[in-house]
């Protein structure tokens, strides 16, 4: 196996990347290729793992996600990185400056830097049934599943003020779109004429149910009544998995506080921390956290190279200039 540029101590690594998604799998493979020491500590719960196949994402369309992880992970290995399979629990700042502490239940390194990857969660709307459905009749992202429910009957379940762009938007796949507005209540009169006069049906009824059959989404149920429907489009309520962020004081966005603050090349408020992914950017799709996966290792990578340069300015022998 190819051996990385480091005669570091065992449990010292150049990285730990914490999460072993599309955003940190590709920021492992640039820094293995880079000759650093990696660890990937993966706790193995992808936010897309209850979807069959993954579309969109050039070269990859229609595979599984599992498989993408999967040749991610003999990539990132080809190169000398290393994987565990672990939930990392606390993050903490080495005291002198020069690196980070990874603690998990079973494994504790040190790396000189360390990659947040560890996405989102999808808080789904309190409806029966919907979990059942989750990631197969019910979706969130017209562009990475609508092609596979063109001309379906689409029921669109408003959580927000965006249900009525989203049943826009998969009026694109289908001319059979139902916009069922929910708790969000009545569309104004504009928006109302702006779905009319596109063919999508307004259902005023509560969605109480989402139902299925054989396995598959069958319809909703709707104030007593059954809705003949393919698929459901909704959108969740995003949380970031951000915790080991949070717990060492990383600065997140005002006013809503939500979302932990990065440069654009993923570098967060604490010195050697780094992010990337959806624990950061919730439009994060695949392909958008392949791209930024690499282009954070650039920068790691050159960050680095600039302390490499110091230490090795500090350490070799002064050379006497005088005769
Ligand atoms: C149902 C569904 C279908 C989707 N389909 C598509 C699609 O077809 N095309 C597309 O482009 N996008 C799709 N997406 C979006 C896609 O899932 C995300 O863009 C992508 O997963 C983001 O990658 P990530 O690496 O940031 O996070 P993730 O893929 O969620 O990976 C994060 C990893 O970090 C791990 N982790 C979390 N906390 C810790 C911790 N403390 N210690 C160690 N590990 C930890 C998790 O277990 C997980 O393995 C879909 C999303 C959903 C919900």
């Amino acid at each position: 196996m190819p051996q990385p540029r480091s005669d570091a101590p065992a449990n010292t690594y150049d990285v730990a990347v914490v999460g072993g998604g599309p955003a940190g799998l590709s920021a492992a493979l640039s820094l293995a290729r880079a000759r650093r020491r990696v660890i990937v500590l993966d706790a193995g719960e992808p936010r897309n793992a209850v979807a069959a196949h993954m579309h969109g994402v050039l070269g990859h369309d229609g595979i599984p996600p599992e498989l993408l992880r999967q040749r991610g992970r003999e990539e990132v290995t080809r190169f000398g990185g290393v994987f565990v399979d672990e939930q990392v629990a606390a993050l903490a700042l080495v005291d002198d400056g020069r690196g980070v502490h990874v603690r998990g239940s079973a494994v504790a390194v040190t790396a000189r830097r360390v990659v947040i990857a560890t996405g989102l969660r999808d808080g789904l709307p309190e409806i029966d049934g919907i979990r059942e459905q989750w990631g197969r009749g019910v979706l969130v992202c017209p562009h990475c599943d609508g092609w596979e429910h063109r001309d379906d009957i689409i029921g669109v379940v408003a959580t927000g003020p965006g249900g009525i762009d989203q049943a826009h938007q998969v009026r694109q796949w289908s001319e059979r779109v139902v916009y069922f507005p929910n708790d969000v209540g009545e569309p104004s009169s504009r928006m109302r004429r702006s779905l009319e006069v596109r063919g999508i049906r307004i259902d005023p009824g509560r969605v109480a149910r989402v139902v299925s059959r054989n396995g598959r989404l069958a319809g909703v149920d709707v104030a007593g009544r059954r809705v003949a429907v393919d698929c459901v489009f909704t959108s969740t309520r995003l949380r970031p998995r951000d915790g080991l962020l949070r717990g060492l004081g990383a600065r997140v966005s005002q006013p809503d506080g939500e979302w932990t603050v990065v440069d654009e090349q993923g570098r967060t408020s604490i010195a050697h921390v780094w992010a990337v992914g959806n624990v950061v950017d919730p439009r994060s799709n695949v392909s958008v956290s392949l791209g930024a996966g690499s282009l954070l290792a650039g920068a790691v990578n050159a960050d680095l190279t600039a302390e490499d340069i110091d230490l090795a300015l500090v350490t070799a022998p002064v050379v006497s200039t005088t005769p």
